[in-house]
């Protein structure tokens, strides 16, 4: 696809294109002549991470998975510090932020339509799509009337401005005062940290849009990347989160690196977080076969030899069937979820009956992936 043909470029966002102007510039100059000519206190880089963290947690714990997806909900005491360290993230407010990123999910790779396309290319998505005024990143906030009705999320709208900039120059200047450092910590926890939280979120809208594995849906450009992951504080799983965009996890499984994932769900044995969604097992199970049904299917069509094609074929119909099979299975145990649970029948021992029947599916496509992975699909 290419990019939709305009006659005339749309104004220059003249806010946005300051700030990453001075921020960058600043970077390049100032930063590295301040290395050169002062010493720079452990404690200021220390604070820095500390605050990089703390402002990258708050983009993707509450910017995101909170406010733009829902995924969980949080303790007035959290939301206050994702509003405090999100404007200090300085991309936007949380109202503008979530309400463009809902646009993104719903048009994602439209030209015309997502905000930040990849399909207009790597530097659009990552930061060009913020230097114009683009119609595709236009707002009317209709798909954003809860957080309209949201106060704190409205009072972080209203005094963004001023609290950014207090944020990311009062703040630092004022903590370092307290440490001993106050232009070695407005350098390192104000000046580089904010360039490095703008690229590393930027990467999502970017990379993770372009570079790694498709396990679960081939519908969308976006990618599953643990290199990304390690940067974006476990936004890299951006297959799975494009697929199942309610779930608090984007690394769904134990292992991969989903910090903000770890931060959501202990704070929920202390009660600061609660309802967090999770998408069912055997529903990400399920996605995962269909694109290995996806990818032998290919194979097949590729195979040139007729004796072994015969093979193949057969033994991809019988899986097929055993898939089709347990899928049936599991739809008709939702079913009967459903029912028990209108007709107040959750008594103790249907309920464990069912869960049984529930662990048995799961693992039956577990088992059959697994299956799937070993068989030698590849033609002769
Ligand atoms: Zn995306
Ligand atoms: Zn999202």
């Amino acid at each position: 696809m290419t990019a939709a043909k305009t006659d005339v470029r749309p104004p220059l966002n003249t806010p946005a294109l300051l700030m990453f102007t001075i921020s960058t510039l600043l970077l390049l100059t100032v930063f590295p002549w301040y290395l050169l000519t002062h010493d720079v206190s452990a404690g200021a880089w220390i604070g820095g991470v500390v605050l990089l963290y703390a402002c990258g947690l708050s983009i993707t714990g509450g910017y995101h998975r909170l406010w733009a997806h829902r995924a969980y909900q949080a303790h007035g005491s959290l939301k206050l510090f994702y509003v405090l360290f999100g404007a200090m993230a300085f991309q936007n407010s949380i109202l503008i932020w979530a309400s463009t990123h809902r646009i993104h999910h719903r048009h994602v790779d439209d030209v015309d339509h997502d905000p930040y396309s990849i399909n207009r290319g790597l530097w659009y998505a990552h930061l060009g799509w913020m230097l114009r005024d683009y119609p595709s990143a236009r707002l009317d906030y209709s798909n954003a009337r809860d957080l309209l009705d949201d106060k704190l999320v409205m009072f972080q709208h209203r005094y963004y401005l001023p609290l950014a900039l207090f944020m990311n120059i009062g703040f630092p200047f004022l903590l370092g005062l307290a440490f001993g450092d106050a232009m070695g910590w407005l350098m390192v926890g104000g000046l580089l940290r904010l360039v490095v939280n703008h690229h590393v979120t930027f990467l999502i809208n970017s990379l993770a849009h372009y570079w790694g594995r498709r396990p679960y849906t081939i519908e969308n450009t976006a990618r599953d990347n643990d290199l990304i992951a390690l940067l974006t504080y476990g936004e890299g799983y951006h297959n799975y989160h494009h697929l199942f965009q309610w779930d608090y996890r984007n690394g769904v499984r134990w292992w991969q690196f989903d910090p903000t994932k770890w931060m959501i769900a202990s704070l929920s044995w202390i009660g600061v977080t609660r309802n967090l969604k999770r998408v069912p097992e055997f529903r990400i199970q399920r996605a995962m076969l269909q694109r290995q049904f996806e990818r032998v299917r290919e194979r097949l069509n590729a195979c040139k030899n007729p004796s072994r094609l015969e093979a193949m074929q057969q033994q991809f119909e019988q899986e097929l069937d055993a898939f089709k099979v347990t899928v049936n299975a599991w739809s008709q145990l939702q079913a009967q979820r459903i029912e028990a649970a209108r007709d107040k029948l959750n008594d103790q021992w249907q309920h464990s009956e069912m869960r049984q029947q529930l662990l048995a599916l799961e693992q039956a496509l577990r088992e059959q992936r697994e299956r799937m992975q070993t068989m030698h699909w590849q033609p002769a």
